[in-house]
């Protein structure tokens, strides 16, 4: 990872802003940016220097961490520390801040610090756009979790079966995930069996795999920091002609989504292809949710892949696709893939059969 690359673009970013100093505070952001994966710090980017300024429990992480700024540890709270180390550098008057990340109080406790000496400026994202194209290191850690993540889900069908609660079916695949060596799974696992697949964000729950019906899983780790992220819906016991169609036409809706990412396509018109095939079906009123978004060191990141978004697709960026449709108090059905946008089309990068799997 070339965090050097990564500095010296954000400093081109806000010398076109006209900022004369850049306090990153999000995290994520931080760890893009210099490596550090402590819990706390801020990163403070100018023309000449580039500072991380954390505090004692992360003196040797920081150390190991670090890449391309310098470490300051310092006995107060990060944000005050930045505020007095920007007081120490009078020259620097228009200091930019995270405003998608900053507290209405964080602000008002930096202002005051500051005093008179700088004015703050609420910058718009900077390092998001960044980090939206991954570059081959990225996109090999992507691949890598998303090679376990199928690899897991395999796993995962041996251990479905009716009468086993939702929750117990999550543990075990999270237990495989821990022995695999995950940092931590990337959200909640949802497992959705029988009427509560219906739920698109029915997590896993005490109820148990009913005798019939589909159970949506949809799941993600975060292996050497990066998310992987994929949902495939089975069913168990016998489909009867109407969940089979509407498994199909997810399916398809899925392809026509897949087959609509390329560079130079906008996210929306991904988007328009998946829905547009559920409304032929007569299933768009059933598709609630947009069809995808991007992940990376987090499991939502920019292009959101959703109506209305023109952002254009480029070679680099990893998004998901994943259509669903959900008949309250019927049953739903999700597909879900990571894929990485190429010269091309795109790349699947989860890997793994969509044929409807009948338990
Ligand atoms: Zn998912
Ligand atoms: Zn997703």
């Amino acid at each position: 990872m070339d965090h050097n690359l990564r500095l010296r673009q954000v400093q081109a970013a806000i010398a076109e802003r006209r900022l004369h100093a850049f306090l990153v505070s999000y995290l994520p952001n931080i760890r893009y940016l210099c490596g550090f994966t402590g819990s706390a710090g801020v990163l403070v980017i100018t023309a000449r220097d580039k500072v991380l300024l954390t505090d004692g429990r992360y003196t040797e992480q920081a150390k190991q961490e670090v890449k391309g700024a310098k470490v300051k540890i310092v006995k107060k709270a990060a944000l005050a520390a930045a505020a007095e180390w920007l007081k120490k550098h009078a020259s620097l008057r228009r200091v930019g801040f995270e405003s998608a990340h900053m507290t209405v109080a964080e602000r008002a406790q930096l202002a005051k610090l500051i005093g008179r000496s700088a004015s703050l400026v609420a910058a718009p994202p900077i390092v998001e756009p960044l980090r939206m194209i991954k570059d081959a290191e990225e996109i090999a850690s992507i691949r890598a979790a998303c090679q376990l993540g199928v690899q897991l889900f395999s796993k995962l069908t041996g251990k479905l079966r009716p009468g086993i609660s939702e929750s117990a079916v999550a543990g075990e695949l999270e237990f495989a995930a821990r022995q695999a060596g995950v940092d931590q799974m990337a959200f909640p696992t949802i497992i959705a069996a029988g009427e509560r697949s219906a739920l698109p964000h029915g997590r896993a729950s005490s109820a148990p795999i009913p005798a019939e019906g589909f159970v949506v899983c949809d799941f993600g780790v975060i292996l050497a920091g990066y998310c992987s992220d994929m949902t495939r819906t089975v069913y168990v016991g016998r489909p009867q002609s109407d969940a089979r169609s509407a498994y199909e036409a997810v399916r398809e809706a899925q392809q026509a989504a897949l087959n609509a990412v390329k560079p130079g396509g906008t996210a929306a018109e991904v988007d328009h292809a998946a829905r547009k095939l559920l409304y032929n079906r007569k299933l768009g009123e059933f598709f609630t949710h947009s069809t995808g978004h991007g992940l990376g060191l987090e499991i939502h990141e920019a292009p959101k892949i959703a109506a209305a978004q023109k952002e254009v697709l480029r070679p680099g960026m990893v998004i998901t696709i994943e259509p669903g449709v959900y008949l309250p108090g019927k049953w739903g059905v999700r597909i879900e893939d990571t894929v990485v946008v190429t010269e091309t089309g795109c790349e699947i990068l989860t890997a793994c059969p969509k044929d409807l799997l009948t338990l």
